[in-house]
């Protein structure tokens, strides 16, 4: 017999959907209403799609609350292909890129820049095993930086800025890959964020980046030299669609933008995660047993990473948790332990459920 019964998803990403999205995708999957043929089988060059596509812009713009002066593309490569073309187009030679360094993804980027051009590392939490964002005192930037890069949201620590860092009229490039519309941002004070959306915002496949207007004249400048697919001036001219964009991940987009819309927009959504991380945290303090990584001001609320006592035991947790029915709880690596990922369309019975197996657990080994 086929198993259709959803168990709780914790993974770091690809990660949870909301279930509306997906009950969607399946009832249109062989013939779009009114069209007969599958979003699989459409031509991009389509006017379906190209209304999907377009539709989908404009309910990212109205999600995100985003200036005019900004393109929204739909490239691929993943955020990490970002962590290349960001170098590439905007970091002129003779000039430095500052890079704030919070983690295993800022260091990925800013190692990839270096290939491309002078980078600097403007603060860094690396002594500290990246348990907590910089403090403002702690970042020194460079006077006439082409850009400081941040990651907003540290998906492997657990650790997330809860203000933007100030970098003066310095362009703020922003990886966002494990937070984008998690909670409100201020588009107007960055000048690229850029977003892999298999965690928050749709399936893999597909790179949401938001650039503003003079970083795409930047583009242009460093275009000639670049292959034509590195280049954001060539994907902002042609609108995505220079050559054949991710559909199918386009169309999921579209359809989770619609249900974050229906939710209540960003406002709504970042009330329903601070009440879902809250939930963990507090469990995770209640007693001792449990042990955060992330320094409490620094918690993100989308990633909960946590210890317990022995290596023994988190294993254990790993193997009873899994039984259990909630998955993808083993923590990265490079820190140990648990990481409960909970983006947007994670539901908040699972939060409950787990905090309720947490205890059982901890009656029962601690
Ligand atoms: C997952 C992740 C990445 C890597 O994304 P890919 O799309 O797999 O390249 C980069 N940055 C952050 C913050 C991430 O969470």
């Amino acid at each position: 017999m086929l198993t259709t019964t959803r168990i709780f998803n914790f993974s770091a990403g690809p990660a949870v959907l909301p279930l509306p999205v997906l009950e969607q995708v399946r009832d249109h999957l062989v013939a779009l209403p009114g069209v007969g043929m599958s979003i699989l089988e459409i031509s991009h060059r389509s006017r379906t799609f190209e209304e999907i596509l377009r539709e989908t812009q404009a309910d990212i713009r109205k999600v995100g609350n985003i200036p005019g002066n900004y393109n929204i593309l739909f490239l691929q490569g993943g955020a990490s292909l970002q962590f290349a073309m960001v170098p590439m187009n905007l970091l002129p030679a003779g000039q430095t890129a500052d890079y704030l360094v919070t983690g295993s993804w800022a260091e990925k980027a800013a190692k990839e820049a270096r290939k491309f051009g002078q980078v600097r590392v403007a603060a860094s939490t690396q002594a500290e095993n990246f348990a907590r964002i910089p403090d403002q005192r702690e970042i020194a930037l460079t006077g006439d930086a082409a850009y400081v890069h941040m990651t907003s949201n540290n998906t492997i620590f657990g650790t997330q800025w809860k203000t933007l860092p100030d970098v003066g009229d310095r362009p703020l490039v922003s990886d966002t890959s494990s937070d984008m519309f998690s909670r409100p941002l201020d588009v107007s004070r960055h000048a690229l964020i850029y977003a892999g959306a298999q965690k928050n915002l749709g399936p893999s496949g597909v790179t949401v980046v938001i650039i503003r207007d003079d970083m795409i004249e930047r583009s242009a400048r460093a275009s000639g030299a670049l292959a034509t697919m590195l280049s954001y001036k060539v994907h902002a001219d042609n609108g995505s669609l220079y050559n054949t964009p991710p559909v199918f991940a386009v169309y999921i987009i579209g359809l989770v933008m619609k249900w974050a819309l229906k939710a209540g927009g960003l406002e709504a959504l970042a009330r329903v995660n601070e009440r879902k991380a809250a939930k963990l945290y507090a469990e995770i303090d209640r007693s001792g047993f449990y042990r955060g990584h992330a320094h409490p001001n620094s918690r993100s609320l989308m990633n909960v990473t946590f210890r317990l006592p022995s290596e023994e035991l988190e294993k254990m947790f790993v193997k009873e948790s899994t039984a259990a029915g909630f998955d993808g709880l083993k923590g990265h690596r490079s820190v140990g332990g648990l990481r409960a990922s909970i983006y947007n369309a994670f539901p908040e019975e699972g939060i409950d459920a787990l905090v309720g197996f947490m205890r059982e657990f901890e009656r029962k080994h601690g």
